[in-house]
């Protein structure tokens, strides 16, 4: 069976999964593939957690509570995802990882590979993950650590940043880490508020992660010429979530609209998809499909 490609007059290629099967390696683009594209709570969509795959190289951003059953329905397993980046401590973003560390330590003995900070990585550890894989059964009971679950990679602090920013690497994958505004919601900055980060992928897309509506974000992370999509963070509720609102959202320039796929939305996704095109936002991202960036951009004179 042939994959089915629809061209648009978007920087991606929109291609769909053959047999229903996620692959986790291409001919070298870079795709994007939400495993899911729902808010914490949807029932009628996975969780907003999202697979980068350029080539032999993947990325799993966030691994939340129902991504190990999506994966499953893809054909897939935590088991064959060896690569993660978590981007807060929610439990749509963290709530399979108990499932990633079990299966690695007591099923394939293959330690997967994480990037994340020491303050962070003890955060995660203590406040979400030790409870439930922490206990040793040999070595007399002695308790695990992360680093006995996880091979853990540091991100390297970008000083000259105009917010608190990393990068790193995975393979040929390029990643840029920044802080976001995101809970609680009185935070009046990202510098009061609990950690969250979004990325910038390859310097090509920008993905906000969970945040509040935060302009300044955008206009020092989104406004590059590079950027050719934005993945926003989007709650169709009325503004005073921990979640950028529509109806603050539509306030942005049209430049930004345009460029704008939202995600993390709602079960009632069907009644706004018509106002978020009216809008002037590129629509509402789809899980399940690539989103596939051609190399080098369509922009730049590829067909
Ligand atoms: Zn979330
Ligand atoms: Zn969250």
């Amino acid at each position: 069976m042939t994959p089915k490609s629809v061209r648009t007059n978007q920087p991606y290629i929109l291609r769909e999964l053959i047999d229903q099967k996620l692959c986790l390696t291409n001919d070298g683009q870079l795709s994007l593939f939400f495993v899911g594209v729902g808010s914490a709570f949807s029932k009628r969509h996975y969780q907003t957690n999202l697979l980068i795959i350029k080539g032999d190289d993947h990325l799993m951003v966030d691994c939340g509570t129902r991504t190990p059953q999506a994966l499953h329905e893809l054909g897939t397993s935590v088991a064959q995802i060896q690569h993660y980046y978590v981007t807060h401590s929610h439990a749509d973003h963290t709530g399979g990882l108990e499932e990633v560390m079990l299966v690695s330590r007591y099923a394939t003995k293959v330690k997967p590979h994480i990037w994340i900070t020491p303050a962070y990585q003890n955060t995660l550890w203590d406040l979400t993950l030790r409870g439930g894989s922490g206990f040793n059964e040999s070595n007399g009971g002695a308790n695990l650590s992360f680093a006995d679950m996880w091979t853990v990679h540091p991100l390297r602090w970008l000083p000259n940043s105009p917010r608190e920013a990393y990068e790193f690497e995975v393979g040929s994958l390029k990643l840029k880490v920044f802080r976001t505004k995101h809970i609680p919601g009185t935070a009046a900055s990202w510098e009061d508020s609990f950690w969250s980060t979004g990325l910038v992928i390859d310097d090509r897309v920008f993905f906000s992660g969970d945040t509040r509506f935060d302009p300044a974000l955008l206009e020092e992370f989104a406004r590059d010429p590079s950027v050719e999509i934005i993945y926003h963070d989007c709650q169709f509720f009325p503004p005073g979530g921990v979640h950028a609102s529509i109806d603050e959202l539509k306030a942005l320039p049209q430049a930004l609209r345009e460029k704008m796929l939202l995600v993390h939305y709602g079960d009632d996704w069907e009644t706004q998809s018509a106002k978020v095109v009216e809008l002037g936002f590129s629509g509402l991202a789809r899980q399940w499909v690539y989103y596939d960036f051609p190399s080098p951009p369509k922009s730049s004179g590829s067909a």
